[in-house]
């Protein structure tokens, strides 16, 4: 399976890569790329053009996605996975994309076994073994470098069910030991909710606090596209992240933009 898989994704990179022009602007009309050197564009190129073939980008209640929009979607996408692989994106086919924001229909069972229905509209939501759902307005709005990426946070997730249930802690690689991936994270989480409690303004989105996994998902936005918060914030978290994804997007974005 592997090897078919790989020599399929070999062809398609030689024959049929998106095309480099259109990628090179499409990566300078984006800050969180245009500080990426010209080899991670290359590298990230390659990622964006095995997504868009192996996933199913579906835009639903009237959206079209144009090219440029699978493109940009794709190119957010895979910036996670940009020192990784194609194959930590495996076990979903479908991004579908709504126009704007969306709501699910949850079913919840309270403490006393009573069945609600919730309506919260979403930007974004991740389906274990599902597809990743996105809001096209939110996925515009993760262009700027302001901490809020939904593409980010909902791939983020996806990472974190590679080895079960989302709880904030995605498969770490070999030189990684979990007891310091969690005891980076705990202290962090608890230090937000104490902020919280006390009424102090947060360094990332309150959010965050709501459990392990959307407080991972969270910091990974912010980890990208404002690295210096959450290296000054929260240091021991930053070393995680930036070991579990093998880049360091402080040192990127100050080299390029002499601050982040
Ligand atoms: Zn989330």
């Amino acid at each position: 399976m592997g090897l078919i898989r790989n020599w399929r994704r070999r062809r398609l990179l030689q024959h049929n890569p998106l095309a480099a022009e259109s990628w090179q602007a499409l990566c300078a009309a984006v800050p969180l790329l245009a500080c990426l050197s010209a080899a991670e564009r290359e590298r990230l190129r390659e990622l964006a053009t095995i997504f868009l073939a192996e996933k199913t980008l579906l835009g639903v209640q009237g959206h079209t996605l144009e090219e440029e929009h699978r493109q940009l979607l794709a190119a957010l996408a895979v910036l996670p996975i940009l020192a990784l692989d194609s194959d930590w994106y495996e076990g979903f086919l479908e991004v579908i994309v709504y126009p704007d924001e969306f709501i699910p229909r949850h079913e919840v069972e309270d403490e006393q076994g009573l069945v609600h229905v919730r309506h919260i509209p979403l930007s974004g939501e991740s389906w274990s073994h599902g597809p990743v759902i996105l809001s096209w307005v939110d996925v515009e709005a993760s262009m700027a470098l302001d901490g809020y990426n939904v593409v980010i946070h909902e791939f983020a997730h996806k990472l974190d069910m590679l080895n079960g249930d989302a709880n904030g802690m995605p498969p770490l690689h070999r030189d990684m030991r979990p007891a310091d991936w969690t005891t980076a994270f705990r202290a962090a989480f608890e230090q937000l909710n104490f902020e919280l409690e006390a009424g102090r303004e947060t360094l990332i989105d309150p959010y965050a606090a709501e459990d392990p996994a959307e407080f991972f998902a969270v910091l990974s936005e912010v980890f990208f596209e404002r690295p210096g918060d959450v290296q000054r914030g929260y240091p021991a978290v930053y070393e995680q992240l930036r070991t579990f994804y093998r880049q360091d997007p402080a040192a990127r974005m100050q080299a390029v933009y002499g601050g982040s």
